[in-house]
């Protein structure tokens, strides 16, 4: 008896490692799968006054970090990542429908800039010794491509695969003459949701004449969730030593100043409210920070920004190939815009960082070149990523 029972015992206990096994292994499986588990959704988000559809794409990652995008003006419309608490918001202001952006004159909320973001003084630039005139749509200046940029066309949108989390592509083709920008520009962005909680935007161009490019994107972040309050208490950090002040109509006047001992020194991380409303001729010019910062390193993707959300523990990390990166505090939004789930933006409610080339580059000679020729291409890539503390 006793030794049957002694016989038993081993037998038991094989059995319950053999179960312990399997049941590791389907964990295990689940776990992989669900690693594995970013996707790309297509949803009709509207049409355009023509009858053109516009669709809103839902790319999600592993990790359940959303972002909504649509192929009208490659704009983000929402993009939802965890706090310290794992709870998710919406940190970047838009619109709940295509409507929204089209009925509205967005400041460009979470859309692609082109051909030029930025400015161009009086709108006007020479090539091959051909004079070019753009529209002047701010002030005395051209911005961020004129009254019809990238921004307000649509794009051809495809899912693409890729290994690490959930990407679409949006093509563009800007014929020559559009805007009065000489050329026709192929422009080709690749959003990737990565695993890794990143939101990663690659740029690409070509011409078949010689023209200048410089896109960017134009997401007005609030880290502590869209609509909740102004970004004051933000702490940013900004690999930039110096910066490109402006005159009255936020022309760069040519110089690179440093920012030490200015308002504009973010080389240690600094409560973007703390010296906004100093009295200093360049936050004056700028109602606040609506300026361009000129990064340490470029060209090579490098670490540009970082943003600290005190109460949420949200982080974002910017990091881009490009010189230069304006830094704009939200100062025009005054309340008149409602926005998505009725938030109302008021006064720097959203700050942006836009990773692009110097404003008025074509005008200053001195300032990294944004001309593209054919047969060259442009390249810029800068990645936004999310974390929490
Ligand atoms: C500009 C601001 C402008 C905003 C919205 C930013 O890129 O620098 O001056 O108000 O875009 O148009």
């Amino acid at each position: 008896m006793r030794s049957q029972q002694t016989r038993a015992f081993p037998r038991i206990t094989s059995l319950i490692l053999q179960i312990t096994i399997v049941c590791l292994l389907l964990a295990g499986a689940a776990i992989a799968q669900r690693a594995n588990k970013h996707s790309i959704e297509k949803q009709i988000f509207g049409k355009m006054p023509d009858g053109t559809a516009v669709d809103i794409y839902t790319l999600r990652n592993a990790s359940g970090v959303e972002a909504r995008i649509t192929n009208y003006g490659g704009i983000v419309v929402s993009l939802k990542v965890p706090d310290r608490n794992g709870k998710f918001d919406d940190v970047v202001l838009g619109y709940d429908n295509l409507d929204g952006y089209l009925k509205n004159n967005s400041p460009y909320m979470g859309a692609l800039i082109g051909r030029y973001a930025n400015r161009i003084a009086k709108g006007t630039f020479k090539l091959n010794g051909t004079e070019y005139h753009l529209a002047v749509n701010n002030g005395a200046n051209h911005l961020h491509g004129g009254l019809k940029g990238f921004d307000k066309v649509v794009w051809t949108a495809a899912p693409l695969r890729v290994a690490n989390g959930a990407a679409l592509k949006l093509t563009y083709v800007s014929k020559d003459g559009e805007e009065n920008y000489p050329g026709n520009l192929t422009a080709t962005v690749i959003y990737t949701l990565s695993d890794a909680n990143e939101l990663r935007i690659d740029y690409s161009a070509t011409t078949d004449k010689r023209t200048i490019v410089n896109l960017t994107s134009h997401s007005y972040f609030n880290l502590a969730g869209q609509g909740t309050g102004d970004i004051l208490k933000h702490q940013l950090f900004m690999n930039a030593g110096r910066f490109t002040p402006t005159d009255a109509g936020a022309i760069p006047t040519g110089e690179l100043k440093s920012v030490r001992g200015t308002p504009f020194d973010f080389t240690k991380p600094t409560e973007i409210g703390a010296r906004i409303d100093q009295d200093d001729q360049q936050l004056k010019f700028g109602n606040g920070y609506d300026h361009n910062f000129v990064l340490i390193k470029g060209k090579r993707l490098s670490l540009a920004a970082i943003v600290n959300e005190p109460t949420t523990g949200r982080v974002m990390q910017v990091s881009t190939t490009e010189p230069g990166m304006q830094f704009y505090s939200g100062n025009f939004l005054d309340g008149s815009i409602t926005g998505k789930d009725g938030k109302v933006y008021q006064r720097r409610y959203g700050f942006c960082l836009e990773a692009q080339h110097y404003p008025d580059s074509p005008n200053e000679p001195k300032f990294p070149s944004v001309v593209l020729n054919p047969g060259q291409r442009y390249t810029q890539t800068t990645i936004y990523k999310f974390s929490a503390k």
